[in-house]
């Protein structure tokens, strides 16, 4: 029988504990019970990782890609070995449902390997020259030691992108991962040292956020930040990385709207997105959040969408029937609650769900809400959780121009039957990804990222790469 251990930090090599011994209890959210402890990193241990991540860059860039290829993948293949005992402990620690854990497991294994092979090809150019003799080129050079900051949503899944890029390309990393969800993020990175990462190239701390950024965001041995969380802490993190010239990659939130057409397949789009919706809860950037019907189909839509959302079996994410399980902490209870009691006393209707089910462990009925006017909260602000709204739009121009109206910027969704339609949405939807009439996203070779308020940079494909490089420029004669 599996027991979920206490975790501790990852320094220049070695798992050890807090130097003041201070620790963070972790809670189950299907029970509430603590189940362990987390070791929480304070100033001295924060130095002690600083030095390493400065000593494992000088290593690792000296490092050839393919050599950091070859320990890259066997990192994965570790990490494909023990996805199972992995899987357990991120339901335990998170709550989503097993087979979602596990295949969060193998989606890191997917990444680590996708950049493994794509840092083997992170060519310069030579640039032809004005005169004989005369050779330019420039290279591509690890920008140095990287601190990233990632939330519990998927404990691994968020820490995988950027490790993965930082160490294809020759930098040393320092994860400030979830104190919420901390054993899985643990244990991808105990594939990495079991494959044999030299020390301090991987260093991973838990503490307080907020102390742990502010100490390390402008410390001189950083150069880079990357952050995943919400709108409000990304500005100010970004702000702080600026006022030290860090580059920095955000991925923030975002309030997706999900267009679906009269001339849409809406079974399918029914079926697709109360999968979608309440998959991990709703606690997902991306989520889909706002869906707005065409007149001709919106009440088939909705009928049929909320009778999908109530038959959503909600439950320990251990029980094998479950589909989605509880929200990951207490605090996402009166969170939700707030949204649903503002948009009906402004007038929405409560189709479904809107309360919290039992009082031990977080969960929380599938709700949707209908008719919702634009001044409710849940129209403006980020629900994340298992919430989605469901209005009516007449014409393509009204429901492009709800679609873009909030200064959020992530993911959009579509369904249509029409190709004019399609190319239409392509050039008028303000987001970093749009997907129609499937789902396709968050896979390891195409972008991840948005625009607006929901941040800058991307995390996935080819393009994640240029955010772990420098470009420098040579050029030489005789
Ligand atoms: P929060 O804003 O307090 O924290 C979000 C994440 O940022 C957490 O992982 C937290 O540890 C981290 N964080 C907070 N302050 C920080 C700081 N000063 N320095 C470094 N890291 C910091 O909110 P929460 O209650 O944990 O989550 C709720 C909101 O966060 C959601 O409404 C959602 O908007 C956002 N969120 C987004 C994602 C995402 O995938 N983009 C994931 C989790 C949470």
């Amino acid at each position: 029988m599996q027991t979920y251990p206490n975790v501790q930090l990852h320094i220049d090599g070695q798992w050890r504990d807090g130097v003041e011994g201070k620790t963070i209890p972790v809670l189950d959210p299907a029970t509430e019970e603590v189940i362990g402890q987390v070791a929480h990193a304070t100033r001295d241990d924060l130095d002690a990782a600083l030095a390493a991540a400065d000593k494992g860059f000088r290593i690792w860039r000296e490092t050839s890609a393919h050599d950091r290829a070859k320990i890259m993948r066997k990192a994965a293949g570790l990490l494909r070995e023990r996805k199972e005992a992995i899987g357990w402990m991120m339901t335990r620690e998170q709550g989503k449902p097993l087979n979602q854990a596990i295949g969060e497991v193998l989606g890191g294994v997917e990444v680590i390997e996708w950049f493994a092979e794509e840092a083997r090809r992170t060519y310069g150019r030579i640039i032809p020259a004005r005169g004989r003799g005369v050779t330019q080129m420039t290279v591509k050079v690890p920008v140095g030691p990287v601190a990233a900051f990632t939330p519990w949503n998927f404990p691994i899944n968020q820490v995988v992108r950027k490790l993965s890029a930082a160490i294809a390309t020759g930098c040393s990393i320092i994860v400030k991962a979830p104190e919420e969800t901390p054993a899985s993020p643990a244990e991808l990175i105990r594939a990495f040292v079991d494959a044999g990462v030299p020390d301090g190239v991987i260093n991973l701390v838990y503490g307080v956020p907020a102390e742990i950024s502010e100490y390390l965001i402008p410390h001189p041995v950083i150069r880079k930040i990357s952050f995943t969380g919400s709108t409000p802490v990304g500005k100010q993190l970004a702000a702080l990385a600026g006022q030290h010239m860090k580059r920095a990659t955000m991925e923030l939130g975002g309030h997706a709207p999900v267009m679906i057409f009269d001339d849409a397949d809406v079974d399918k789009a029914i079926k697709v997105m109360a999968a979608t919706k309440f998959r991990n809860a709703g606690q997902v950037c991306v989520s889909p959040t706002r869906f707005l019907v065409q007149d001709a189909v919106a009440d088939r839509f909705t009928e049929g969408f909320v009778a999908a959302a109530s038959k959503t079996r909600v439950g320990n994410g251990l029980d094998k029937e479950t589909q989605m399980g509880p929200l990951a902490n207490e605090r996402r209870i009166p969170a939700l609650q707030g949204f649903i009691a503002d948009a009906v006393q402004q007038g929405g209707e409560l189709a479904c769900g809107g309360e919290r089910i039992g009082n031990k462990g977080y969960f929380f009925q599938p709700t949707v809400l209908a008719n919702v006017p634009v001044d409710a909260r849940v129209m403006n602000e980020e629900p994340f959780g298992p919430l989605a709204i469901v209005n009516r739009f007449t014409d393509f121009d009204e429901a492009i121009a709800e679609a873009n109206r909030l200064p959020f910027g992530l993911a959009a969704y579509a369904f249509t039957g029409s190709a004019k339609t399609q190319e239409a949405l392509g050039a008028s939807v303000e987001a970093g990804m749009l997907t129609i009439n499937h789902v396709g996203l968050a896979l390891a070779e195409v972008p991840f990222g948005g625009v607006k308020d929901s941040g800058y940079g991307t995390e996935g494909g080819a393009d994640a790469l240029e955010a772990y490089l420098d470009t420098r420029f040579v050029t030489q004669t005789g």
